[in-house]
């Protein structure tokens, strides 16, 4: 009746720990054992929620690496995450992109551009992850940036840093854009901010990376968190295309991808497990050479 063999032996469910760390117990945890940046735990904290949610408590420690664990491959996996809608996925997806960030500014990396980029199906949307990230960076040092028309991408200044240019000037800078600088004599566009993190549509994204033709493949280089958010509605084939360019434009060796969805057909997983392929593939061959 009872000594059940159990499912897994000994040596595989120390795999399966492994592979997956222990879930989150409270919010004051992000701090004590994820360590998070102290400000970012400050402004999670400021947004009064008492319980992680199931989706939070399960891919948070993931995400944040908990440095107790030894991770099996990499220090940090890729990730297609299916939860309800409203169970508070925005912020599973944008706390370890933003405290990520906040490891590479403390790094003293001399690299500057952007880091993360949050790609979602609709304005809307996109405009609410915003907000809620907007709250989330206060204090940190990191920038986040609403990708809207008339902004393009670029990677032309002296220091070979990614800008956000807003061709529409001082209309959409907005008075809140601390970064805000003057266009200089015969300069048409205006830098709106050395931006950390992008949130934006394919379309949006799309757009102003083609907009610069100069450019060859890989015109996210620095992208070390791209988050597909509702990735149902971008992979199916109205949106597809566009988020696999930019996807592919992300080629950092250190880049990963996180899905997010509230529903994930077959279709999705191939999708998700065929890029990923092409990408280690692409990988693979550039080590070899
Ligand atoms: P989803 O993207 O999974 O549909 P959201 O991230 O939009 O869900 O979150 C839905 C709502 O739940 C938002 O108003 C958000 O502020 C709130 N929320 C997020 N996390 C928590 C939490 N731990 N406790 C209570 N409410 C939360
Ligand atoms: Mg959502």
């Amino acid at each position: 009746k009872k000594e059940e063999a159990p499912i897994l032996s000994k040596k595989e469910m120390k795999r399966v720990r492994r592979m997956y760390p222990q879930p989150l117990v409270s919010f004051k945890e992000l701090r004590s054992k994820y360590k998070i940046s102290s400000r970012l735990a400050e402004n999670v904290a400021e947004q009064g929620f008492t319980v992680p949610t199931e989706v939070q408590l399960g891919t948070l420690p993931i995400l944040l690496g908990d440095s107790s664990i030894p991770m099996e491959n990499e220090a940090e996996p890729d990730l297609l995450v299916v939860a309800p809608t409203g169970s508070g996925k925005t912020l599973s997806f944008l706390i370890p992109a933003i405290n990520k960030i906040v490891r590479h500014h403390h790094s003293k990396s001399d690299e500057h551009g952007i880091l993360a980029v949050v790609v979602a199906p609709t304005k809307e949307l996109a405009s609410q992850i915003f907000n809620e990230g907007r709250k989330l960076v206060a204090g940190t040092g990191v920038k986040i940036t609403l990708m809207k028309k008339g902004m393009r991408v670029v990677d032309q200044d002296e220091e070979g840093d990614v800008n956000v240019l807003d061709e529409e000037s001082e209309a959409s800078s907005g008075s809140d854009e601390e970064e805000y600088s003057k266009p200089k004599k015969g300069q048409t566009n205006v830098p709106v901010t050395k931006s950390d993190i992008l949130v934006t549509t394919p379309l949006q994204l799309v757009n102003s990376l083609s907009a610069n033709q100069t450019m060859p493949m890989g015109r996210l280089p620095l992208v070390r968190s791209l988050v597909l958010d509702e990735a149902d509605v971008l992979l199916d084939p109205l949106f597809r295309d566009q988020t696999l360019n930019i996807w592919r434009s992300c080629v950092h060796p250190d880049m990963r991808v996180s899905l997010w969805s509230a529903t994930m057909g077959s279709n999705v997983e191939d999708l998700t497990r065929s890029t990923i392929k092409e990408r280690l593939e692409d990988l693979g061959q550039k080590s070899d050479k």
